[in-house]
């Protein structure tokens, strides 16, 4: 549930992260030609089509390509009406209008800087109506996503909208190319060898500097895979050049903002920062609900969990990171959370799960004197636990065991089911328990007799009336 933890994450990590995020080499892919079939003399014989693709270690978020132009803001598609006619929206997406906003994601996972089709279907079809009849010079579009999603797959048709018997909305499984649509372009910008992640440009265009004349785009997306659910696209910008504009901007577009938000403990004691750059979703949640948790709780937890000569880190920061996939994992004083996850579990499991690592902040059990005993790995992740159910939050009840749990329930079960244990030990033994095997393992010195020593029976004893107590509680009266 709770992810990797504290040394399980070394320092040097982040070291090697920032060094592989420089600028290495820029792959690419292919360049293809392809011929259309046309009826009419109204779009072009031929479009061009060139792809360019950054893999994973020198993509940026400026979309910075060797051939294909710069994403910009302000081009026929700013202002046009974007519209599904097949498949559906991924709720985890930011919306079609992401598609022409002329803002780009932070990086290579961040859902919610672009649009895409819901897991596990087979993409869709949007409509593209620019408003009015316009000669195009070029259709790019841009995509982001370290694994599967990167890729582009798409089938593109042009109208003006003037043929008689045109279908504004051709549904699958109709072709397009029999009711006044004409295709323009086939995409397919899959790597043949190796994985697709990275970042990928698409430029249709005419080697004449003119597309056609073009009122109406339908872009027809596939998914990259069929192996797993995460196959659709995450597309992030579809920019639309009217023929009478610059070919390319002169700048890119500006980077997402930084988001950091530093803040401190009444009296200044203790210092943090939420960093939510790469998640900018959540921004709002982290200043309005998070921030006032930390400042109420992590002086509170320092004082629940003292030893003597002991001093809880004043500082320490929280980055909401896309490339950390779990829930969230502490490292001496960072603490790394999944935003997908939390996303998800805002309004249920998002705030405790940071007091829980919060506790890890201030165990800091990795101080332990030379030959000291490691902490046993339940104990670590089951104080976490027992201080967030049953000092933070316990009106949710959640490391209740029910009658379906009693049975498999083990004092060393670890996270809740461990702070189960501890809760029982507390009430029924010993008051200060939590703060012993605190001190006892922040100085290398736990072992099991600590138990003995302070409730008169060992370990195995208390965890067989631990069980008996919860059998007890779960007959039926
Ligand atoms: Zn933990």
């Amino acid at each position: 549930m709770h992810g990797i933890h504290l040394a399980r994450r070394s320092p040097c990590r982040r070291g090697c992260h920032i060094f592989m995020r420089m600028p290495v080499f820029v792959s690419i892919l292919r360049h293809s030609l392809l011929v259309v079939l046309l009826g009419g003399g109204m779009l072009a014989a031929r479009a061009e089509v060139t792809v360019d693709r950054l893999d994973n270690e020198s993509a940026t978020p400026g979309f910075k390509f060797p051939r294909v132009p710069l994403p910009r803001r302000g081009d026929a598609a700013a202002k046009a009406v974007f519209t599904i006619i097949d498949g559906e929206a991924d709720r985890n997406g930011g919306g079609l209008e992401k598609l022409h906003d002329g803002a780009l994601p932070a990086n290579g996972d961040q859902p919610s800087g672009g649009f895409f089709f819901r897991q596990g279907s087979d993409g869709g079809r949007l409509l593209v109506d620019l408003g009015s009849v316009i000669e195009v010079r070029r259709i790019n579009t841009y995509s982001w996503h370290r694994a599967t999603r990167g890729p582009q797959v798409y089938r593109l048709y042009a109208s003006d909208g003037k043929a008689a018997g045109f279908e504004p909305q051709p549904h699958r499984p109709a072709d397009p190319a029999a009711s006044g649509w004409k295709l323009l372009a086939e995409v397919d910008t899959r790597p043949k060898d190796g994985a697709p992640g990275g970042q990928y440009g698409v430029s249709i265009s005419d080697p004449s500097g003119n597309l056609g004349a073009i009122r109406y785009l339908l872009f027809d997306l596939s998914r990259t895979e069929e192996a797993d659910p995460f196959g659709n696209t995450f597309l992030d910008e579809i920019d639309v050049i009217d023929r009478h504009a610059p070919d390319a901007p002169e700048a890119p577009l500006p980077p997402p903002e930084e988001r950091v938000e530093a803040a401190e403990t009444e009296g200044g004691a203790y210092k943090f920062s939420v960093v939510t750059t790469d998640a900018p979703d959540l921004t709002d949640w982290v200043h309005r609900e998070l921030v006032p948790v930390i400042q109420k709780w992590y002086p509170i937890l320092v004082k629940m969990l003292p030893s003597e000569g002991f001093t809880a880190p004043q500082r320490f920061d929280i980055v909401f990171d896309p490339n950390y996939h779990g829930v969230a994992a502490t490292g001496g004083t960072h603490i790394a959370c999944d935003p997908t996850w939390y996303r998800q579990n805002l309004k249920t499991e998002a705030l405790g799960s940071v007091v829980h690592e919060l506790v890890h902040v201030i165990q800091q059990y990795g101080r332990r004197r030379p030959g000291g005993m490691r902490p046993p790995g339940w104990l670590v992740e089951g104080i976490p636990d027992y201080l967030r159910f049953y000092h933070y939050e316990p009106q949710i009840h959640g490391a209740d065991i029910g009658p379906r749990g009693v049975e498999r329930a083990r004092y060393d079960g670890s996270y809740r089911v461990s702070a189960n244990f501890l809760n029982w030990v507390v009430g029924k033994y010993d008051p200060d328990l939590i703060r012993e095997l605190n001190a006892a393992m922040r100085e290398g010195r736990y072992d099991e007799e600590i138990w003995k020593t302070r409730t008169g029976h060992a370990l195995s004893e208390l965890g067989e009336e631990w069980k008996k107590s919860l059998e007890a509680a779960a007959k039926p009266s």
